[in-house]
């Protein structure tokens, strides 16, 4: 399958020029093959969208910044990041080979999947509770030829209980998928002690804050870190928001599917 992504102003611009834009300025320069993946998986989401709900954001430039440039901005939060304070705002990404990255609620596969197409030797579990969104990416991962990539249809709550998930990855990443406090509840039970969970944000989120950190320390987890992402032109202001996880987290949580959401810690 193929659609055509690009709009009549695009036309005589580059292929994928605000996605190389964004990923010079965060310092994560992309090769012509990484970026042939892009392009392939810009025109399988916006097919696949046409039967299966994976997005609002359907327009060629409309997808490079505000899902893969945004993705990226991920790697700002990954542990031993030399981050800079202007462009480019990475100095240096350490070696990640053997890295298990777990994404949380990944829809059409965000931030997940662009972060394995720029750094490849990443390990990468995508999970969603939705089988028509998980089988959107099982396709995407065979078609880009990706490897070391899981796919996992469940329930963040009943995940973070299965032996084979909880507490077993070194980097739990997640977008637009609940508020903090229920958020860190499907995250930080499945980070590795001495793990953490990155959560990607905007908006006003000072109670958010609030109530996120009480969960965070009730998860045995630590906050680490609020940090401000803004690409001029590119993307408004947003942050990466960090807990760090110093404990095991209690066998109690997560609690049972959707109490999280409704009750939240
Ligand atoms: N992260 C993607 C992005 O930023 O484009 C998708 C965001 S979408 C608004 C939220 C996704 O989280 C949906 O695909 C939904 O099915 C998934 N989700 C919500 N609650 C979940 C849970 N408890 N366990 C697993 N997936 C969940």
């Amino acid at each position: 399958m193929s659609a055509e992504v690009h709009s009549s102003s695009e036309a005589n611009s580059p292929r994928m020029h605000l996605l190389t834009k964004g990923a010079d300025l965060l310092g994560i320069p992309l090769a012509e093959r990484q970026i042939d993946l892009f392009q392939t998986y810009a025109e399988e989401l916006v097919d696949w969208n046409r039967k299966v709900n994976l997005t609002a954001i359907t327009g060629y430039e409309d997808i490079q910044t505000k899902h893969f440039v945004d993705s990226l901005t991920c790697f700002l939060a990954f542990p031993g990041v030399a981050r800079r304070d202007h462009p480019p705002l990475i100095g240096s990404i350490p070696p990640l080979a053997g890295i298990r990255v777990i994404d949380v609620g990944t829809g059409g596969g965000f931030p997940g999947l662009p972060l394995k197409i720029a750094r490849p030797e990443i390990s990468l579990t995508l999970l969603d509770s939705v089988a028509k969104k998980t089988k959107f990416l099982e396709h995407v991962v065979q078609k880009l030829g990706l490897t070391w990539v899981d796919v996992v249809t469940g329930r963040a709550e009943e995940i973070a209980r299965d032996p084979l998930h909880r507490e077993r990855y070194d980097v739990v990443v997640s977008r637009a998928v609940a508020e903090l406090a229920t958020l860190m509840e499907y995250c930080l039970p499945l980070a590795k002690i001495g793990g953490r969970a990155i959560a990607l944000k905007k908006g006003a989120l000072e109670e958010e804050l609030r109530t996120g950190q009480k969960a965070i320390n009730l998860l045995g987890g630590r906050f680490g870190e609020m940090i401000p992402v803004e690409l001029p032109g590119l993307l408004e202001l947003r942050y990466a928001i960090t807990a760090e996880k110093v404990a095991p987290t209690p066998a109690s949580y997560p609690r049972r599917p959707g109490v999280p959401a409704k009750k939240p810690l």
